[in-house]
């Protein structure tokens, strides 16, 4: 870039950091704000597709995630109250070998600190904690970002990659108004020495059932199972991923399920809640030398598993894009939202639509439920679903 003024990126949470990678390798200068005070992410886990591990490859982590990633070679599905078991696909060297690179499951934290190492060995004091974005200013040249702490920094353009409760956004187009869903998610983990052996596999499983759906993974080379669950609920309305709530009150949204989904219940540390909240598509993302990225554009229900790899793709696409119109951000931030667009608004789409077939009140039956395996979870079918996700190469993306 023309000018001295580096690249600001308001967020370093998983789609903030990859974009730092991707640009600090591309020879643009960053800095990241974050407002935490220490670098870290929630407890939980994240399943990154193929199509999000290939741009993680492309940044050269592929190493890096091998030392703590879980590679699972299939996918199971169960039934809610008989826990009868049907392999739904399969995952590992299938995935590698349908889609070039594989379907690995990380703790969020692993793949967060990961991305931290990255950004540090290209640039050692790009991350600035405990700043806390407040509002912006831009010019025809340039960008200010004003922070809670009284500070200001200049930069050449800037990147909003600060989450579903995006700042940037609010200041940008406005707060917006998401619409609660009816849906609750409970997300917790699980020492993997606690599970009885027929629990403690390797394997992503899902538990199709009515009025929820439990998912559980892997992560940490296998030393802990991510739970995940959703329950329709409408007395819990807080978007955030660090509310608590007791075992007692899960067991409770999960009451008839197998003694199997109990057994995880049991056993998880701290439970944590989130209502789930829907938005539709933006219009704009960009306005001058501002744009979005990740939850803070397209943020989406996570029935699809894609929320972070589509922070992912954006961050490689955005990249590219800047270094591309290197002296015009503007332009370079039209492409990227050009390119971006159609792709995580069917993503948002989607899963939307997917919510009703994990979970529905006619699953309760248990022929209807297995006639719904044999109808609409065959392997064949997942593939017509879901390769268009699965194949989409951001690093091969002409810009
Ligand atoms: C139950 C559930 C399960 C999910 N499972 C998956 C999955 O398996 N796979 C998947 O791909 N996705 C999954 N997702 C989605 C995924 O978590 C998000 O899409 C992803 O974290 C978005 O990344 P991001 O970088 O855009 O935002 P975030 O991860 O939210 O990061 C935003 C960062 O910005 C910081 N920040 C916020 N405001 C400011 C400010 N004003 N100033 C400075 N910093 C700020 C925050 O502290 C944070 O570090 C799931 C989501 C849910 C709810």
């Amino acid at each position: 870039m023309a000018s001295v003024n580096p690249i600001l990126i308001i967020g370093g949470g998983i789609g903030g950091l990859t974009t730092a990678v991707a640009l600090l390798q591309r020879g643009l200068d960053v800095v990241v704000y974050e407002q935490a005070p220490v670098l870290r992410e929630v407890g939980a886990g994240v399943q990154i597709g193929s199509n999000g591990t290939r741009v993680l490859f492309a940044l050269g982590l592929e190493r890096a995630l091998r030392k703590l990633q879980v590679l699972p070679p299939r996918r199971q599905l169960r039934h809610w109250r008989t826990g009868e078991t049907w392999n739904w696909f399969d995952l590992g060297a299938a995935s590698v070998e349908r889609f070039g690179t594989p379907h690995i499951l990380m703790h969020r934290n692993d793949l967060h600190g990961i991305l931290v190492e990255a950004v540090r060995a290209l640039k050692p004091d790009a991350i600035k904690l405990g700043r806390k974005c407040v509002s912006l200013e831009q010019r025809a040249d340039a960008v200010t970002a004003h922070f809670a702490s009284g500070e200001a920094a200049d930069g050449e353009c800037l990147i909003g990659a600060d989450g579903i409760h995006s700042q940037i956004r609010q200041c940008l187009f406005g707060a917006g108004k998401p619409e609660f869903t009816g849906s609750v998610a409970w997300r917790g983990l699980i020492a993997m020495e606690r599970l009885p052996p027929h629990l403690s596999q390797l394997v992503t499983t899902n538990w199709l059932g009515p009025h929820g759906h439990v998912l559980h993974y892997p992560v940490r080379r296998g030393e802990l199972m991510n739970f995940i669950s959703i329950v329709e609920r409408d007395d819990w309305r807080v978007e955030s991923w660090i509310v608590e709530g007791t075992r007692e009150e899960l067991a409770a949204d999960f009451r008839g399920w197998h003694a199997d989904v109990h057994s995880f219940i049991d056993n998880i540390d701290t439970p944590y809640k989130w209502a789930l909240l829907a938005r539709g598509p933006m219009e704009r993302w960009s306005k001058g030398r501002i744009t979005l990225l990740g939850d803070a554009c397209h943020p989406t229900l996570p029935f699809l598993g894609q929320g972070a790899v589509m922070a992912i793709e954006d961050a490689y696409v955005v990249a590219a894009c800047l270094k591309r119109y290197s002296a015009d951000p503007e332009t370079a931030f039209a492409r990227y939202e050009e390119i971006r667009k159609e792709r995580t608004a069917a993503v948002v789409r989607k899963s939307h639509e997917n919510r009703w077939h994990v979970f529905s009140p006619a699953l309760a039956d248990s022929g209807a439920l297995a006639a719904e395996v044999a109808r609409y979870w065959q392997q064949e079918h997942v593939k017509e679903r879901l390769d268009w996700l699965y194949q989409y190469d951001a690093t091969a993306i002409a810009v």
